[in-house]
C-alpha cells in the first residue's frame, strides 16, 4: 500500500496521462446523469451515448419518465443490453424521484443508493459529476489498476473505495476515479502498455509482476517484461509517451526503449 505522499504523486502523474479525463456519459443534469448511468451496466459508454438523445427528447425529466410503460421504453434502450432490467429500474428511479424527492435527485449517497437500479458506483457518479459532492465511484478498471500500482487491495468495491478515498484530498476523489477508469481502458489494460504508463516507476506490478490482480489471475503474477506488447505495438503505442514512462523493465532490468514525449495515447 502506498502513502498519501506516494499517492498524490501517482495521481499527479494519471493526471498529466490523462489531462481531459472526466466520464464519456453525454448529459446536461443530474437526471441525465442518473439515468445513462443506469443504462450503462454491461454496456459502454458509446452505446449509451447513441441511445440518450432521443431518450431524453421524449423524457425530458422524472416526470415524463415515470409515466412511460416498459413496452414504450424496452425499444429506445434495447441496444444496451439488459433492457428489460433496465426499463424496469429506470422507471421506478423515476417514479420514487417524483414520490420521495419532488422530482430532484438526492445529493446524498444513502437516498441515491435507496433509488432501484442505483448502487454505490453510480451514486457516485452522479454525485461527483453532476451534484459538486466528492464521490469516488469504483468499477472494474478501477479495481485493476489500484490493486496492480499498490494504490488499494482486494475485489470489493466499497473497501478498495474506502483505501483510495483516505489517501486523497476529498476534491480530487471524483477525478482520480475518472483518471483510474481512463488509465485501465487506454493503458493499463488486462494486457498492460506499461512502457507507454506514467506511473510504471511507482507501479508493484511493473516492479515486481506480484501484485494481485484484482480481476483474477489474468495478470496477477506475470512478469511485465514477458507481457509487453510485440516491438511494431510499442512504436506505436509509444509515440505519445512521455520520457519518463521508459524506466528499466522490472522483469529484466535492462533498459525500456525510448519514447518520445506528446499526448497521452488514446
Ligand atoms: S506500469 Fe503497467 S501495470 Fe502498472 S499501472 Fe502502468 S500499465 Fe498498469
Amino acid at each position: 500500500m502506498k502513502s498519501p505522499t506516494v499517492a498524490t504523486a501517482i495521481f499527479d502523474a494519471l493526471d498529466e496521462q490523462h489531462p481531459g479525463a472526466d466520464t464519456e456519459l453525454h448529459f446536461t443534469n443530474a437526471y441525465e446523469l442518473l439515468t445513462a448511468t443506469i443504462l450503462s451496466a454491461q454496456s459502454t459508454d458509446q452505446r449509451v451515448n447513441m441511445v440518450t438523445p432521443a431518450l431524453f427528447a421524449r423524457y425530458p425529466s422524472p416526470a415524463a419518465l415515470a409515466t412511460a410503460t416498459a413496452e414504450e421504453l424496452e425499444p429506445q434502450i434495447h441496444s444496451t443490453g439488459f433492457f428489460r432490467t433496465k426499463s424496469k429500474s429506470l422507471i421506478g428511479m423515476a417514479t420514487a424521484l417524483m414520490a420521495q424527492h419532488g422530482g430532484a435527485v438526492p445529493a446524498d449517497m444513502d437516498a441515491l443508493v435507496q433509488l432501484p437500479g442505483v448502487g454505490r458506483k453510480t451514486a457516485n457518479v452522479v454525485l461527483g459529476h453532476a451534484l459538486g459532492v466528492p464521490g469516488l465511484p469504483v468499477d472494474r478498471h478501477v479495481l485493476r489498476v489500484a490493486n496492480r500500482i499498490g494504490l488499494a487491495e482486494g475485489e470489493d468495491a466499497e473497501k478498495v473505495e474506502v483505501q483510495l478515498c483516505a489517501l486523497l484530498p476529498t476534491e480530487r476523489w471524483t477525478r482520480a476515479s475518472d483518471c483510474l477508469i481512463l488509465h485501465g481502458r487506454r493503458v493499463c489494460k488486462p494486457k498492460p502498455l506499461c512502457p507507454t504508463c506514467l506511473v510504471q516507476e511507482y507501479c508493484d506490478y511493473a516492479r515486481t509482476g506480484d501484485a494481485t490482480d484484482a480481476r483474477g489471475a489474468r495478470g496477477a503474477g506475470r512478469k511485465p517484461g514477458i507481457t509487453q506488447p510485440k516491438p511494431k505495438t510499442i512504436t506505436k503505442a509509444t509515440k505519445n509517451a512521455s520520457p519518463k514512462a521508459a524506466p528499466k523493465t522490472a522483469a529484466t532490468g535492462a533498459p525500456a526503449r525510448l519514447v518520445k514525449p506528446g499526448k497521452t495515447s488514446q
